[in-house]
């Protein structure tokens, strides 16, 4: 039987760990941290139980799709609960707006702001089901390994204006200031800058009514588990707290990896989960001149401030996603993306995973993540002096806002920095999403998932083709599958 070897355990890497057993494999899967799921670790303290990353849980047939690969169901393992209420937001000026899963209670929503938005809202999701039918059935699961592959699809990507950026793209179609943050702002979920970040994933408001938004029973969690199940099932194994320090090359063919504790492993095929910027620049010596290109001209995603905190009573009026903004919209963006400038404004997302499954917290209580974006560590932002005080401030704002009393009920926290993102997923610059969502950035100009290196060297995750997010890392396995050869 061949051998694959996959390096890392996010969504990606254990999406391609499950197509490459299904393919014949014999599979290894290992990763530096203590549990799978990457960047969707769980922390469990106190009784309460914190997602670390994602929350929003799209497309969720791509999940089932693994299940289904050996015959297994999904819903077996687990129960995705689909929320009405998707995003509520509270501005700066504490108007409040949401929208969901209905589609006239989000019409009446926006006619509040503005009636002639209630149009614009329409054609904007056709727009976005345009792109959706391009950018996501025919692109996401397809190689962009060769320029040809590109050159085929500049009339479609022309078609939709790609070129684009999503907030141009709302602004076309909707004239409040306000709500053109709202629709403008998911981006930001997958590490881009809304001005900058290529139309091509305005097919997410699409992508969202299509399929809804999802949340699992047991929190993202249970689904890393779910997961995890499968592949101890089908006899994948998983090694965690082991740490890949280099690719083994002979050749021109990727033959295995040292560990840092100097252990080698061979395999036939290895899979890479790690950020690619990382691997080129640390972990191989092989490199292509057009990953060195796209190394030297890289723009990364920003750094992540998240502060999990727990409370001795509960906010039932805030809904499971809220999103809170500042008095400034660009300007605030700019600050985080291209002035690596830690502002005293900021907009935060608000994540309440106890308003839909409540036994994420002690009985009474509620449990919350509050994410605020921040320059990565190209900003000269000494974290293990800023964090402190940043949480206050974050609390504080929370005070005053969202959670009125917050500051007296608090039972604990912790948090992560960008310095966390770069020392325990060894994430470039400490960036939340690897490099950024830019139409520079995408397709053939994306990392490749076909290694530019070493023969026998794969790529999945957030910094390769088509990109951040867990629909596209699970869509960048899909890819890997196939180029993987046939197990003879
Ligand atoms: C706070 C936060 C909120 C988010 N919210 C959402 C959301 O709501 N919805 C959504 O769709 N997406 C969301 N995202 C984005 C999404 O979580 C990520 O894009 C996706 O999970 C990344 O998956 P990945 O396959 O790239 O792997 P990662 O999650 O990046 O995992 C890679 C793993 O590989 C390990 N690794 C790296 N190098 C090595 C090595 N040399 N040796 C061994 N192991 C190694 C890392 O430690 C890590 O465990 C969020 C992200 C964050 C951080």
């Amino acid at each position: 039987m061949k051998q694959a070897l996959v390096i890392g355990g996010g969504f990606g890497g254990m999406a391609a760990a499950l197509r490459a057993r299904a393919k014949g494999y014999r599979v290894t899967l290992v990763d530096r941290c203590e549990g799978l799921g990457g960047r969707a670790q769980v922390f469990q303290r106190e009784g309460y139980s914190f997602d670390a990353g994602p929350t929003v849980i799209t497309a969720p047939f791509l999940l089932e799709e693994l299940f289904a690969l050996f015959g297994e169901s999904m819903a077996d393992h687990v129960d995705m609960l689909p929320l009405d209420t998707w995003y509520s937001f509270r501005f700066n000026d504490g108007k409040r707006f949401s929208y969901g899963q209905d589609l006239e209670r989000t019409d009446a929503q926006i006619a509040a702001f503005n009636p002639a938005d209630v149009k614009g809202y329409r054609q904007l999701l056709k727009t976005s089901e345009a792109i959706f039918n391009i950018g996501f059935d025919q692109l996401a699961a397809k190689p962009f390994n060769h320029f040809s592959d590109m050159l085929r699809q500049i009339p479609a990507l022309v078609k939709l204006n790609s070129h684009k950026s999503v907030w141009q793209l709302v602004a076309d179609h909707i004239q409040h200031p306000q709500l053109r943050q709202a629709f403008s702002i998911s981006p930001l979920l997958v590490g881009g800058h809304p001005f900058h970040t290529t139309s091509i994933y305005a097919l997410i408001l699409y992508l969202e009514r299509k399929w809804g938004v999802h949340f699992p029973r047991g929190g993202t969690h249970a689904l890393v588990a779910a997961l995890e199940g499968l592949m101890r099932r089908q006899g994948i194994e998983i090694r965690t707290q082991t740490s890949v320090d280099k690719i083994l090359t002979r050749h021109g063919r990727a033959h295995g990896v040292t560990l840092d504790t100097g252990e080698r492993l061979e395999a036939d095929e290895l899979i890479s989960n790690a950020d690619p910027a990382w691997l080129y620049r640390h972990m191989l010596d092989d490199v292509r001149w057009s990953a060195r290109l796209k190394l030297a001209a890289a723009d990364y995603s920003m750094g992540l401030f998240v502060l999990y905190f727990g409370a001795d009573c509960q906010w039932p009026e805030v809904d499971h996603h809220t999103i809170s903004l500042g008095p400034r919209y660009q300007g605030l963006l700019d600050d985080i993306f291209t002035n690596h400038r830690l502002a005293d404004d900021f907009s935060l997302y608000l994540h309440r995973p106890t308003a839909t499954d409540p036994t994420l917290a002690p009985a009474g209580h509620d449990a919350f993540y509050v994410l605020a974006p921040v320059p990565n560590l190209m900003g000269a932002i000494e974290w293990e002096e800023e964090a402190p005080r940043y949480a206050e401030r974050i609390l504080d704002a929370l005070d005053k806002t969202l959670l009125p009393g917050i500051k007296q009920h608090l039972t604990m926290r912790f948090w992560m920095t960008p310095q966390d993102f770069h020392s325990r997923y060894l994430s470039q610059h400490g960036s939340g999403f690897s490099i950024s969502p830019r139409f520079r950035q995408s397709a053939w100009f994306r990392f490749h998932n076909r290694a530019e290196g070493p023969e026998h060297l794969h790529l999945v995750g957030a910094g390769t083709h088509p990109g951040a997010g867990v629909p596209g890392v699970l869509s960048s396995a899909k890819v890997v599958d196939q180029l993987l050869p046939e197990v003879k």
